[in-house]
C-alpha cells in the first residue's frame, strides 16, 4: 500500500478519499485554489498546499502544478476524484512521466473510452449492444439529417466529447433538425473544444442504469451491481438508488456481464462506471438495455453501492493502484439505498446557482444516514466551482424504507445562506409516482409544479418570524444600551425591555422580504413581539439565522431572507429594472444573441452566461429595443453587472 496520496480535488469528493486514506494510513496531501483557501478539505488532510488563482484552469486542471506539487511533496499517488482531471488522459500520463501513481484506469484506457462515438465501436466488436444511431466520422448536416432520418425521430444529437449532459439535444422532427445541430455543435465547441457529434435513437420511456465495475492489474474484472440514475434534470442526475427498482437477476446478469466485457475490452484497471440507457416502457428486459458510454472514474454516487454492499470503494481504488487483486470473495447485496445531491441553487427561480457564505449548517446523524459534505458552516459558495454542496445517503431493508428515511433527513438537514435544492429532493422522495417507481428520465421535467420547482409566493408566515426575530434582537440592544446608559443610578429603565414602552399599539415596519419591499406589522404585548405580514402571522416552526444584516429564515426547506428597511439590495427578480439586463450570477458571456438597436419581445433570450458549469439565458424584460450593449462574447460578467439594456417600446399613437 502506498504511503502518502494527494488529492486532486476540492469539496466532498476531496473530503470522502481523505477519510479512507486516513483509515488506510496514507499521509494525505490537500491542494486548494485561492478561492478555497481554509476549506474543509484542506483541513481533512495532512497537508494543504496552494495551487493556483480561483479559476480552475489555473488550479485543480493545472495538470504542471499539481504533479509539480506532488512531487514537492513527495506524493507516491495522486486520486483525481471525479470532475476535473479525473478522465484527463494527459494527466495521467503526466503523473507517470513524474514516477507517481496516478489511482484509476491506464491513459489508453481513458482515451479509449473518451470520445462517445469512439467508445461505442469499441463496444459495438465486443459484443456489447450499444444504442442504435450514427457514430461515424462523417459531418456534413446534410448527411447527418439524412441519418437522424434512418434511425427514427426522436433522436437525440450528442457531442462525442460530452459530459455533464451538455452538447446534447433531443429533436422530435425532420424540421427541427438542422437548428438543433447546430446548437449542439456550437456547445459542444465551446464547452469542450470538439464540435464532433453522434445521432443516437432516443429511447422511449428511458430509464438510466449504470453497472459499476472494477478491474484490476492482473487482468481480472469484475462488477458491483447496478445503480438507477433516472432522476434527472438537464440530462443531470438528481437522486440515485441501488438496486434499480424492478431488477431481476436474470437482467442484472446480463447487464453485468456486457459492462464486465466494456471493462475488458480496454483492459480497465480500477473504478469505473458502464452506462446504459433502457427502454423502461415494459419493465427492465434482457434485449432492452444499450451501452450509452463509460465513466472511467470514481462516480459521484457511489455511496449507494457501497451502502448495499459494505464496501469502501475508494479503498478498493487504492489497493488496485498499488497492485492488488481483486478480492475473490463473492460480493453480496443488503437492502435498498438511494442517494439525493445538495445543490447549492434556488429550484423556483430555474435551478440558478446560489451562491454566499454559509451562515448556518446542520445534518442529521442516525443509523442508516450518511452525509458526505464539502462545506462547514462559514464556507463561502463561490461561482468557480460545481454548486454540489452534500450528498444524504440513506440506506434500509426496503425502498420505501430508505426512501423513507432519506425524506426525513432532508426535512432535518438545515442550509442557510445559499438557497439549496432540499425542499426539492424531499419532495422527490415523496413523490407517488416514484415510491411506486413509476418513473423515467422525464420524470422531474413533467413534474415541475407537483415539487415545487416554480416561482412562489414569498412565505410569509416565515418572513414575519424573521422580522420579529430582528425587532427582538433591536429591542435587546435597546434595553442593554438603556442599562449601560443608567447604570450608576438604579433606574426603572433597568427592567425594561426597549419595547415594552411602545404598549401594545402595533406599528409598520418597512421589510424586503427577499429583496422585495413589504410591510410588516408588529405589535408589542405581555408575551413579546408579535409579528404579522399580510394578515399572516409570524409562523412558530419556521428557524431564523441571524447574519449581514439580515435574517435566514427556514421553514420546510424553504429559505425566506428578510431585511429591515432595506430596499438597496439588488434584487433583479423583483426590482423594477427600467430595462436594465444584468448578470444574475458571476459568470462567463457565452454569447450575445441581439445587437443595439434590434427589436425584442419579453421572453426573448438576449445573451447567455455560464457559471458553475451551467448555461443561463438573459431573457427581455418586456418588449421593446435593444439599447447599450456592455458585456462582450468570452468576457467576465460580477454578479449584477449591466450586460444590456432594453428601451420599452414607445405605445402606438392611436
Ligand atoms: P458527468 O458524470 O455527468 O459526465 P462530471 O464528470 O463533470 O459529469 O461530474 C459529475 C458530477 O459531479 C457533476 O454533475 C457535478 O455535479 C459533480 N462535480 C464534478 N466535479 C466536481 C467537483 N470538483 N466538486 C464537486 N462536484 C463536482
Ligand atoms: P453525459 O456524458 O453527458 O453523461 P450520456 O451519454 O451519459 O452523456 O447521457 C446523459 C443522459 O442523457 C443519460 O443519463 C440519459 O438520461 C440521457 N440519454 C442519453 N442517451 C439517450 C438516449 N439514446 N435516449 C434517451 N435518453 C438518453
Ligand atoms: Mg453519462
Amino acid at each position: 500500500m502506498f504511503a502518502s496520496v494527494l488529492i486532486a480535488n476540492r469539496g466532498e469528493i476531496a473530503c470522502r478519499i481523505a477519510r479512507t486514506a486516513r483509515k488506510l494510513g496514507l499521509r494525505s496531501i490537500a491542494v486548494y485554489s485561492d478561492a478555497d483557501a481554509g476549506a474543509l478539505h484542506t483541513r481533512l488532510c495532512d497537508e494543504a498546499y496552494r495551487l493556483g488563482p480561483a479559476p480552475a484552469r489555473e488550479s485543480y486542471l493545472a495538470i504542471d502544478k499539481l504533479v509539480e506539487l506532488a512531487r514537492r511533496a513527495g506524493a507516491q499517488c495522486i486520486h483525481p476524484g471525479y470532475g476535473f482531471l479525473s478522465e484527463n488522459a494527459e494527466f495521467a500520463e503526466a503523473c507517470a512521466a513524474a514516477g507517481i501513481v496516478f489511482v484509476g484506469p491506464s491513459p489508453g484506457a481513458i482515451r479509449a473510452m473518451g470520445l462517445k462515438g469512439q467508445a461505442k465501436k469499441l463496444m459495438e466488436h465486443a459484443g456489447v449492444p450499444v444504442v442504435p444511431g450514427y457514430h461515424g466520422e462523417r459531418q456534413e448536416t446534410k448527411f447527418l439529417a439524412q441519418k437522424a432520418e434512418e434511425v427514427g425521430y426522436p433522436v437525440l444529437i450528442k457531442a462525442v466529447a460530452g459530459g455533464g449532459g451538455r452538447g446534447m439535444r433531443r429533436v422530435e422532427e425532420p424540421a427541427e433538425f438542422e437548428a438543433a445541430l447546430q446548437s449542439a455543435i456550437r456547445e459542444a465547441q465551446s464547452a469542450f473544444g470538439n464540435g464532433q457529434v453522434l445521432i443516437e435513437k432516443y429511447i422511449a420511456s428511458p430509464r438510466h442504469v449504470e453497472i459499476q465495475v472494477f478491474g484490476d492489474r492482473h487482468g481480472s474484472a469484475m462488477h458491483l451491481f447496478e445503480r438507477d440514475c433516472s432522476l434527472q434534470r438537464r440530462h443531470q442526475k438528481v437522486i440515485e438508488e441501488a438496486p434499480a427498482p424492478g431488477m431481476t437477476p436474470e437482467v442484472r446478469a446480463a447487464m453485468g456481464k456486457a459492462a464486465v466485457e466494456a471493462a475488458k475490452a480496454v483492459g480497465y484497471v480500477g473504478a469505473g462506471t458502464v452506462e446504459f440507457i433502457v427502454d423502461g416502457s415494459r419493465g427492465l428486459r434482457r434485449d432492452a438495455f444499450w451501452f450509452m458510454e463509460m465513466n472511467t472514474r470514481l462516480q459521484v454516487e457511489h455511496p449507494v453501492t457501497e451502502a448495499i454492499t459494505g464496501l469502501d470503494l475508494v479503498e478498493w481504488q487504492f489497493r488496485v493502484a498499488a497492485g492488488e487483486k481483486l478480492p475473490s470473495l463473492d460480493v453480496a447485496m443488503a437492502g435498498h439505498a438511494v442517494e439525493a445531491r445538495v445543490y447549492a441553487e434556488d429550484p423556483e427561480r430555474g435551478f440558478l446557482p446560489s451562491t454566499g457564505r454559509i451562515i448556518a449548517l446542520e445534518f442529521p446523524a442516525r443509523d442508516g444516514i450518511r452525509v458526505d459534505a464539502g462545506v462547514e458552516q462559514g464556507t463561502q459558495v463561490t461561482p468557480f466551482y460545481d454548486p454540489l454542496i452534500a450528498k444524504v445517503i440513506a440506506h434500509g431493508a426496503t425502498r420505501r424504507e430508505a426512501l423513507e428515511a432519506l425524506a426525513s433527513a432532508l426535512d432535518r438537514t438545515l442550509v442557510a445562506g445559499p438557497r439549496t435544492n432540499l425542499a426539492f429532493l424531499a419532495a422527490l422522495c415523496r413523490a407517488e409516482d416514484f415510491r411506486k417507481a413509476q418513473f423515467d428520465t422525464g420524470f422531474i421535467d413533467r413534474n415541475l409544479a407537483a415539487l415545487g420547482a416554480v416561482p412562489k409566493e414569498p412565505d410569509r408566515a416565515a418572513a414575519a418570524k424573521g422580522v420579529a426575530e430582528l425587532l427582538a434582537r433591536e429591542a435587546k440592544r435597546i434595553a442593554a444600551h438603556a442599562r449601560s446608559a443608567s447604570e450608576e443610578a438604579a433606574s426603572p429603565w433597568n427592567s425594561l425591555d426597549g419595547f415594552q414602552l411602545c404598549g401594545a399599539r402595533a406599528v409598520w415596519v418597512p421589510v424586503s422580504i427577499n429583496g422585495a419591499p413589504a410591510s410588516a406589522s408588529a405589535s408589542y404585548g405581555p408575551q413579546g413581539i408579535s409579528v404579522s405580514i399580510d394578515g399572516i402571522a409570524a409562523a412558530p416552526d419556521a428557524l431564523a439565522f441571524e447574519a449581514e444584516n439580515a435574517v435566514y429564515v427556514l421553514r420546510h426547506g424553504r429559505q425566506t431572507l428578510v431585511r429591515i428597511k432595506d430596499f438597496e439590495a439588488i434584487d433583479v427578480d423583483h426590482l423594477d429594472t427600467g430595462g436594465l439586463v444584468a448578470a444574475p450570477m458571476h459568470g462567463k458571456v457565452l454569447a450575445i444573441l441581439v445587437r443595439p438597436g434590434a427589436s425584442v419581445s419579453k421572453g426573448q433570450r438576449l445573451a447567455v452566461i455560464e457559471a458553475m458549469k451551467m448555461e443561463h439565458a438573459l431573457i427581455a424584460p418586456f418588449d421593446g429595443t435593444v439599447g447599450e450593449i456592455s458585456a462582450t462574447p468570452g468576457g467576465q460578467v460580477a454578479e449584477g453587472a449591466k450586460v444590456m439594456t432594453i428601451e420599452a417600446k414607445k405605445p402606438e399613437p392611436v
